[in-house]
This record gives C-alpha cells, structure tokens and sequence, in this order.
C-alpha cells in the first residue's frame, strides 16, 4: 500500500489569503522570503539529536530550561536588566499569553484599560474573558498618564474595579508610536500607587530601525513587580513556532506556572521552545534579527519615502522606529472604510482605523499599513494606488 500524502486543495494552511491583483499590507506578517527555513530545520534536527525523547515529553511548567536561559540573556542584551530564572515564563506567543493573563490575573467583572487605539486582536482576546474594557486617549508620546488616572478614578468613582492596563508602549501596534521616554516612570509608578497590573505587550523590541528600543516598562518596574511584560519569537524568526515569553515578578510567575492548564500539559510547546534554543545557541538568532532590522528599516525607509512623494496635503503618518506598522491620517473629510473598497479596485489594501478601537469607537479617519510583507519596490507601488484612491475619493 503506499501512502499518500495528506493534502487538500480545500483546506488551508496558512491564515494569509493572497488576493490577485492586491498588494494586501494589511496583514501584520513578515515576509515569506524573510523566514529562516533552512536554519530552523536544522535547529529542530539538532534539537532531536541532542534530547532525544526528552524533547518530545511533557515539558516543565515554565519552559525547557536552555531557553529560559537563552531568553535571560537575550532580554539582558536588548532591555534595561536580566531577569532571574524564576522572573521567566516559556508562552505559546504573545496572544496565548494574553489570554492566559486574562484567566489568571483577571476576575470577572474587572476592568481591563485599553488605549486607543490598540492592537485589535488584544481586543479580542479580552473580550472572550467576563471582562469589562475601557479604552483611555493616547496622543503622539503614546498613552497619557494623567487622562489614565482620571480614567481609573472615574471608574473606582462609579464601583468599578480597574485592574489590568494593556499596552503596547514600544513600536505600538497600530500606530507604530513609543510611549515617550518620561511618561513611562509615570505610568508605572500609577501602576503602582493604583493597585493596577501593566501587561506589556512588548512584541516587536527586536524589530528596532534607528538605534536601541526604549526600556520596556518591566524594566523599569523595580521590585513591585506590577508589569507583567509579553514578548514573542512571532516577529523575530516566524509566528508559526507559537513561542514567547513572560517576564515578571517570581510570585505572578509562579501563579501561571501552578495553574491548571501548565501542571496538566507541561510548559507551552516545549519542544519548539527546544528547537529555539538551538536555533538561538547557533548564534542564528542574533544574526537573523540584524537581517530583519536591515530589511525592514529599508521598507520602512521607502513606505515614508513613497508617504511623502504621493499623498495628498493634509494627509499625515507616522514615523515608526520599529515594528511593522505605519498609520496614516486622511486628510478631513475622508473615511478609512469608505476608501477601502476603491483602495482594493486600485489594487492594494490596508486596516482602517476603527478596527483598533473598542466598539470601533474612533479611528474613521485613520488607517495601518504593514511594511513587513513585500519588498520596498511593492510597497511604493502599493502608496502610489493608495494616493490613487484617495484623490479618487476625495
Ligand atoms: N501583540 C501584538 C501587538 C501584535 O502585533 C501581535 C501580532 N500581530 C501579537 C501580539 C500576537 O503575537 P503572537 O503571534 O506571539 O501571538
């Protein structure tokens, strides 16, 4: 009998669908030509050689041990301190951590304080817990932390119960903004002085374009240990791994790492928490991440380059250091979602900017676009059909 292979035109394998005609730069995804397949093959055979059925076994609750140590050094490196050994959590990536934040750190009723606009998905993910979300204003440093304590207060005043605030202070989805340096003290020691939980959606520090990212918040936090920080391997070698990680304090540690779900199935995906090690341990991961830092910063480069020569005036953007994302301001008087539709007939797309806010309360005037997908050369011809919809629309 021979096997066959098990395949289907019908079902999919991946979540990205490619539109014919579409430069689609609203998915938040790298760049297929930019994922390290080779090095991860070999990284997952050396993984097997070296562990043999250790690396297939129900993994410790915290996460295989070289890659703890792996992400201590790393965070060392790239943040402000190293953790300790028991200031780690292995994940599977940012958004199961999310939503084992919301399980363990969370009761139900409590209020979960989002800016505005946020990353989309996070929404989401809240939303699934019996949890109440209240969105507070961010300028062009990022979240206020004056508006947030009147936002918290306002809430206790009406017997709310303010206990996590979700940010993404470093290189922000959607807005590609970082919190200012002088607000982020401020916004801890709130934290603090409030009795409030930052979880700190810290997913594209490596993804840093004009020099070194800003301390994370957990870096910042001191001993009261009031950030618990998420990153994730999803943007620095590839989000099919499902592998990230927490750090904060020991004692919220040890609550996620006691719980059910970790004594019952053993650390998130140890095995490819293994193959990460390897991966990292070959010294492929520190040489792949000045590759992306390269190649982003170049389409970074030519989406504002591109911003600049075609929009029309009166449209603004930002100007991301890092991560993926740039968000545009249309000029008034223009919809996102309106355009979309001559957007796509033009041949690119984007998110409009409602999607980012709670109830999709905000944002109509505003829109995301990736830079990570396609090479610079597509992203310019992509604004170019851009400014071709807007004029269209307007
Ligand atoms: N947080 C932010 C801010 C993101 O942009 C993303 C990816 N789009 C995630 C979390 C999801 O991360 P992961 O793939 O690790 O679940």
């Amino acid at each position: 009998m021979t096997s066959e292979p098990i395949a289907s035109a019908q079902l999919p394998i991946g979540q990205f669908e490619e539109r014919a005609g579409i430069i689609d730069l609203a998915w938040g995804h790298p760049d297929p030509d930019l994922v390290p397949v080779e090095p991860i093959r070999r990284a997952a055979a050396r993984a097997l050689e070296r562990y043999g059925p250790e690396a297939l076994a129900y993994g410790s609750p915290a996460g295989p041990g070289p890659l703890i140590e792996f992400i201590r050094s790393r965070v060392a490196d790239t943040d402000a301190r190293m953790p300790a050994a028991d200031e780690v959590l292995v994940t599977g990536g940012s958004s199961a951590a999310l939503d084992q934040v919301a399980t363990m750190l969370a009761d139900p009723g409590d209020v979960v304080l989002v800016e505005s606009p946020t990353y989309h998905l996070a929404i989401r993910i809240f939303q699934d817990h019996p949890v109440r979300l209240v969105s507070i204003p961010t300028d062009a440093d990022g979240v206020d932390p004056d508006a947030t304590l009147q936002t918290i207060r306002g809430i206790r005043a009406a017997g709310g119960r303010p206990r996590l605030l979700y940010t993404v202070p470093t290189f922000h989805n959607p807005t590609g903004r970082s919190l200012a340096d002088a607000r982020r003290a401020d916004l801890v020691q709130l934290a603090e002085s409030e009795g409030v939980t930052i979880v700190e959606d810290d997913a594209y520090r490596e993804l840093t374009y004009d020099g070194a990212a800003p301390s994370s918040l957990w870096g910042m936090g001191g001993a009261a240990g009031v950030v618990v920080r998420l990153g994730t391997y999803a943007k620095s070698i590839a989000p099919g791994l499902r592998v990230g990680f927490v750090t904060a304090a020991p004692q919220t540690i040890a609550r996620f790492v006691q719980g059910g779900m970790l004594d019952s199935g053993g650390g998130a995906n140890p095995f490819v928490g293994l193959v990460v090690a390897e991966y990292a341990d070959a010294g492929d991961y520190a040489r792949h991440v000045d590759l992306l830092r390269a190649a982003y910063r170049e389409r970074r480069d030519g989406m504002l380059r591109s911003l600049a020569a075609s929009m029309p005036r009166e449209t603004r953007w930002t100007t991301p250091a890092g991560g993926y994302f740039c968000w545009v301001t249309l000029p008034p008087g223009l919809d996102a979602a309106r355009l979309l539709p001559l957007a796509e007939q033009a041949g690119m797309s984007f998110v409009p900017g409602t999607t980012f806010h709670v109830d999709g309360a905000g944002g109509s005037d505003s829109l995301r676009m990736a830079f990570s997908r396609y090479p610079p050369a597509l992203i310019e011809e992509a604004i170019s059909r851009l400014a071709k919809a807007i004029r269209a629309a307007a």
